[in-house]
């Protein structure tokens, strides 16, 4: 057996397939988002960077950065253990605590990131309900298809915010039967917003728990920035909201926000929250001190929302091809994985400009895109030099419209 010649063959089924991940190497400059450095053959490149999801620009916020090094200064680097045992830091209980009331919950709790509060709340929660069965949005993130494949438990996939779909599937169990809906409020590759409203009415109907990922919402929307719920007064509605620090935050790390009881259970059963090293104090600072900035500030919000605008009606004049929706995200259709990468190296190459190649399985294959993440901090000139080098990318690329990949 030749160990090597098996994973050879797997990386090359990536390559042929057009799918093999290459890495950007950027080094970030404090005050220059959304330019960075791109490191390419030792040199180092000015470019403007369109893929970020530090959406607002936090991670560099002067407050945030102050909060995170006088922080480091007091508290040293490391948390020092598990939760459990030393790790557990009045910084991270506090940040706890703002993260319920933020979200009109009774409680929250914090994980390392967003996927591993995704993974292990769902497969704890479905462990715990024994004989659940877990209805799931067929675009749902892989953090929340791992926690459902972890448990074992029964599933169910919906069509994409299909609510006839979903009523239909959960007709089919019994009265008595445990469910629990999971789904997201933006979907973060076509940049949709899902059902919030229509999803916790079935809920409600049928007996079924709700968990919602606001990942791509908390910050963004609403009046405070606690996400898509908080816009439409529907924090009650939803049993389980879970989020990131990641994002928006421009720090680290995943949280839930729900019930006393349902926090507790969570906190004494999950073993990807009892079994791993607390976040750093001085990041958990960083992270509560740019949630309460966003939660009375938004000007980012504002100017992001305009930015997006912007860069729509640019894109819209030159007929590039982008979905059109409500949200944030501003994906640009390519529809080819090939196509797809040699743009974004055109951009990058030419005209400095970094949008990471979207492809499957991240995407459905056919559907490879540019995804665009406007933030408050791009310049409409950035954004009429961005549509110009998309413009000349797409023509010279323009062969790919007349020949079929494979
Ligand atoms: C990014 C993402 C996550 C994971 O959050 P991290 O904090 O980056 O681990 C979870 N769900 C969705 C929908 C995401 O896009």
């Amino acid at each position: 057996m030749n160990y090597s010649d098996i994973f050879k063959s797997s990386i090359n089924k990536l390559k042929n397939e057009g799918r093999y991940r290459y890495f950007n190497e950027i080094e970030r400059k404090a005050g220059m988002h959304p330019n960075a450095l791109w490191i390419s053959e030792s040199k180092k490149n000015n470019i403007t960077v369109w893929c970020s999801n530090d959406y607002l620009g936090m991670s560099q916020n002067k407050l945030v950065i102050d909060t995170m090094i006088n922080s480091v200064k007091k508290m040293g680097t490391g948390s020092g253990g598990t939760r459990n045992i030393s790790g557990n830091s009045n910084a991270i209980v506090q940040l706890e605590n703002e993260l319920a009331d933020f979200h009109l919950k009774e409680k929250a709790v914090v994980f390392s990131s967003g996927y591993v509060a995704n993974e292990s709340t769902i497969s704890t929660l479905l462990s715990l309900l024994e004989d659940a069965v877990v209805f799931s949005d067929e675009k749902n993130h892989a953090s929340i298809i791992s926690g459902i494949k972890k448990s074992k438990s029964l599933k169910e996939i919906f069509k994409h915010n299909d609510l006839k779909h979903l009523e239909a599937l959960i007709q089919k169990y019994p009265e008595k039967k445990p469910k629990i809906i999971v789904f997201e409020s933006i979907y973060s590759m076509d940049g949709d917003f899902g059902d919030i409203s229509g999803i916790s009415k079935i809920a409600k109907k049928y007996n079924a728990l709700t968990y919602l990922d606001e990942v791509h919402a908390v910050g963004m929307y609403g009046k405070k920035g606690s996400g898509v719920t908080e816009a439409l007064g529907l924090q009650n509605s939803i049993d389980i909201i879970q989020g990131t620090l990641g994002k928006a935050f421009g720090t680290m790390g995943g949280y839930i926000a729900s019930s006393n009881i349902i926090c507790d259970a969570i906190r004494s059963y999950a073993s990807g929250y009892i079994f791993t090293t607390a976040l750093p104090p001085a990041l958990v600072k960083a992270a509560s001190t740019s949630i309460s900035y966003l939660k009375k500030s938004d000007k980012e919000r504002k100017m992001q929302q305009k930015n997006t605008i912007l860069l729509k009606e640019y894109l819209a004049k030159e007929n590039i091809n982008f979905i059109d929706n409500k949200s944030h995200i501003v994906p640009i259709m390519v529809n080819n994985p090939i196509r797809c990468k040699e743009i974004s190296n055109i951009l990058l190459n030419e005209f400095k400009h970094y949008i990471q190649p979207i492809n499957y399985p991240t995407v459905p294959v056919g559907t490879e895109r540019l995804r665009i993440t406007p933030g408050p901090l791009h310049t409409e000139k950035m954004i009429s030099d961005l549509t110009i080098a998309l413009k000349y990318a797409f023509n010279k690329t323009d062969r790919y419209n007349h020949s079929k990949i494979a």
